[in-house]
């Protein structure tokens, strides 16, 4: 059973769905038309309860199998958009300026109500589907606002699963791995302080931009001589800004941000002490001051090894062919704290990538979610609702 007739035949309507999505897209927990939409199509098509603002903007439908089994398998996904102006010209454009679905959550959101509308029908499973609507994907934490909660005792959820659309894999096929997906993000900002004065008269001052000059190169030996090649790791430097605002001023202050990132949590933990101690003895070869905002974000994305082949199986159900094994992404991913916490509750789960096929990169003004691969994201969900808790 490669795609069930059932879900081919539903694939008109939640194209239908995920189109109208695109149209009015919302940022972080600020959802209003989108949980609307989300709520009244799950309530109508009867689903056993909807429950909503879970972590603020989240909603959770569950759908009671035939069989009595007391287990409960959640599905996830994300409903959020990004501050971008689309530049994609389809017909469903956003019609709200400056706001754009360019990572494909419209998609999500529409395929987990299509499996939604296919177990209310079939419930050809014993146990309860839990369904996860999150806000605030897009750094708002929404995930962690779910988890903060009870989202896991409150429905009794024991593993969890998600996907995500992946552009420039081919369309409708699926890829995992049994450890780490997504990396950990997290951001700092560094502040340093010197003594400004005449451009011309150096001596005099303690010129900040040539230490952030220092301090930025001295940073990048972080990732490429304390840790492990073997390990991945990344420490950008995005942001640069100065006080002066003349060609012929030092300043007085330099401020730094950026971002790091990790595929494991002593990786995580050394990038931050490692950029505290360069930090320090920058300061100290210059006679700065220097300050370190490190602010941690999303966990490293992590599999339990039994969930993720246990997701590549279902998808080996969908596609007929075997589940490619996926490299891990810098990227970061707020499902990471749902995976944390139904592992520590002694299950865990899996995140999927789901081919968007040849397309523009995800956060690109030209992306947009590939309509052909819903039927595949579909029956992945369904799939793994009707296998891991059969009849
Ligand atoms: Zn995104
Ligand atoms: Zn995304």
């Amino acid at each position: 059973m490669p795609i069930p007739a059932r879900i081919t035949e539903l694939t008109p309507q939640i194209t239908h769905w995920r189109r109208a999505l695109h149209r009015v897209p919302e940022l972080g927990y600020e959802l209003p038309q989108t949980t609307a939409f989300v709520a009244d199509k799950l309530r109508a098509m009867g689903c056993d309860s909807v429950t909503t603002a879970v972590g603020r903007a989240g909603i959770v439908a569950e759908i009671i199998g035939k069989g009595k089994a007391n287990h409960a398998i959640a599905l996830r996904a994300d409903m959020d958009a990004l501050p971008i102006t689309e530049a994609t010209g389809a017909p469903y454009a956003s019609e709200m300026l400056g706001k754009m679905h360019a990572c494909g959550h419209d998609g999500h959101t529409a395929m987990l109500l299509g499996a939604a509308q296919y177990l209310c029908e079939t419930r050809q499973f014993s146990g309860r589907a839990v369904l996860v609507f999150q806000p605030a994907e897009e750094g708002g934490a929404g995930g962690l606002a779910m988890v903060q909660d009870g989202l896991i005792p409150r429905f009794g959820i024991s593993e969890i699963y998600a996907l995500h659309n992946m552009p420039n894999q081919a369309a409708g096929t699926f890829a995992i791995n049994s450890g780490a997906m997504m990396a950990s993000a997290d951001f700092f900002d560094i502040t340093i302080t010197g003594r400004g004065g005449h451009a011309a008269m150096p001596q005099d001052a303690i010129d900040a931009v040539l230490i952030a000059a220092y301090l930025i190169t001295a940073l990048q030996s972080i990732t490429s001589r304390n840790i492990d090649p073997l390990d991945a790791a990344v420490l950008s430097v995005c942001m640069i800004d100065t006080d002066s605002r003349a060609p012929n001023v030092l300043p007085q202050e330099v401020r730094l941000s950026g971002t790091a990132r990790a595929l494991s949590a002593p990786v995580r933990d050394a990038l931050e002490v490692r950029l505290r101690a360069v930090c320090d003895g920058v300061a100290a070869t210059f006679g700065a001051q220097i300050l370190v905002d490190y602010q941690r974000g999303y966990p490293v994305t992590v599999n339990s090894p039994d969930q993720a082949g246990f997701a590549g199986e279902a998808a080996q159900v969908v596609t007929g062919q075997p589940t490619a094994n996926a490299a891990p992404m810098m990227g970061a991913e707020d499902f990471s704290y749902m995976l944390n916490a139904s592992a520590q509750n002694g299950f865990g789960g899996a995140y999927m990538f789901l081919g968007n096929g040849h397309s523009a990169m995800l956060h690109h003004p030209a992306y947009d979610f590939n309509d052909a691969i819903i039927p595949a994201g579909v029956a992945w969900f369904a799939a793994l609702i009707e296998r891991r808790m059969p009849l």
